[in-house]
């Protein structure tokens, strides 16, 4: 009798909600890096709620049609900067200055919501912004899109960078500093350490970003404050990540506990091991060499002045590797602020190119942006992975994702965002 009732109930909920189905041509298990052949997803909502064979779509049911797709989990790009901008020629700290002087809150966030939106019909649907937004404004545009006021991709919010003295905007006037307080939290010791992040916890942030160095402010955070800020944040379940131009910067903040290294641009093959052995992630963010060609054209360099470019690569490619041989975990992440005259969204995807370039495997690629990522912000049941119970952050791709992977995961013909279709150019 019991048992009878439950399962009524059960029928009733179920019943309640229609749901919409997609036939996969190929889907990508980002847990298990692998594609699978002819799957069926079933939504109901916002969820995922089973995935099984083509042969159980209930009859009368009409399935959204992509195999002849790949169908993948959305993208997630972790490190933007959705609420700044800049031109190639500018400058980062006086464009900085006349930013927090002259371009008001207001319109800064609905510039910010323009370049947050574009991510969603390249497919990434879920983004990790780090700083350089403001006080808070990461988290009203977050606020915003959650609460579906605006359409854009889920944000993961850090609040501003916490930093030295100076934060990254070199060349302030001791009596201008208070200009650097509208764009970074700065830290004076080890017990105002814990009062920022408490500060943070209390305005709704999803993790905390650092400045483990100011480059090329000379300025660095201390072992004992990146320590402080950690334990602090770990209390509260929040992860930090640090920015990290130099070795020495890492392997400081490593030592002080840091989850993950954002740039790690310089770092020595001890510092390598020593993440591997303490699982802290690495999020490179290089650019691809027609990235760069077109950065540098448009920051006004002549064709006989980029030839550095390939010294510059090959030495972070070379790190790349040397990380990945070492065990490093490794997420994706664009740090694509500069206007290179294309959507935000669209400049971001060059860190698929990238990586590509230099030498990752398409489906490692892949799971660094999925599944990885999402392990990262402990939300791997929610989103980065195509399963039951995740949203319905469902993307569909035209071609070979192994053996023409740039051009394919360039080319997104279906976006679907807690289930909700975003863009069907399915032909
Ligand atoms: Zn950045």
């Amino acid at each position: 009798m019991l048992l009878a009732i439950v399962i009524a109930s059960q029928g009733e909920l179920t019943g309640q909600q229609n749901s919409t189905y997609i036939k996969a041509g190929f889907l990508y298990d980002s847990k298990d890096n692998k594609l699978l052949k002819d799957k069926l997803i079933q939504i109901q909502g916002t969820k995922i709620v089973s995935i099984g064979e083509f042969e159980s779509l209930p009859e009368n049911n009409q399935a959204i049609d992509l195999t002849e797709y790949t169908v993948l989990p959305g993208l997630i790009d972790a490190h933007t900067h959705v609420l700044f901008a800049q031109d190639a020629n500018e400058d980062f700290a006086e464009h900085s200055i006349q930013s927090l002087t002259m371009e008001p809150d207001a319109l800064r966030v609905l510039r910010g919501f323009k370049r947050a939106k574009s991510y969603l019909s390249e497919g990434i649907t879920s983004i990790k912004d780090l700083g350089n937004s403001g006080r808070y404004l990461d988290v009203a545009l977050r606020d915003a899109i959650n609460e579906g006021t605006v359409e854009g991709p889920r944000i993961f919010a850090s609040g501003p960078i916490l930093a030295a003295n100076g934060g990254q905007i070199y060349g302030v006037l001791p009596e201008h500093q208070d200009i650097i307080d509208l764009e970074y939290r700065i830290i004076k010791s080890p017990e105002d350490a814990k009062n920022a992040v408490r500060e943070h916890v209390n305005q709704n942030v999803d993790l905390i970003k650092i400045c483990a160095d100011n480059i090329p402010n000379k300025t660095y955070l201390t072992i004992e404050e990146m320590k402080s800020i950690v334990q602090t944040a770990h209390t509260y379940n929040l992860t930090v990540t640090a920015h990290c131009v130099t070795n020495q910067s890492a392997w400081n903040a490593i030592e002080a506990g840091v989850d993950g290294v954002e740039h790690g641009f310089n770092l020595a093959d001890t510092t390598l091991i020593k993440m591997a052995e303490k699982q802290v992630f690495l999020v490179p963010t290089e650019n691809s060499r027609a990235y760069m060609k077109t950065y540098t054209r448009l920051a006004g360099y002549k064709e006989s002045e980029v030839g550095w470019i390939d010294n510059y690569l090959n030495k972070l490619e070379d790190r790349l590797s040397r990380a990945i041989e070492k065990g490093v975990v490794i997420v994706a992440g664009s740090d694509n602020y500069t206007d290179i005259k294309v959507s935000r969204g669209q400049s971001s995807k060059d860190m698929f190119r990238y990586y590509f370039e230099a030498g990752m495997e398409p489906l490692g690629i892949l799971q660094s942006s999925t599944y990885i990522s999402a392990v990262q912000l402990k939300k791997e049941n929610k989103i980065g992975h195509i399963s039951p119970q995740a949203y319905a952050d469902i993307i569909a791709v035209k071609g070979d994702i192994i053996n023409d992977f740039v051009s394919t995961i360039e080319n997104v013909v279906f976006v679907m965002k807690a289930g909700e279709v975003y863009m069907n150019e399915v032909d």
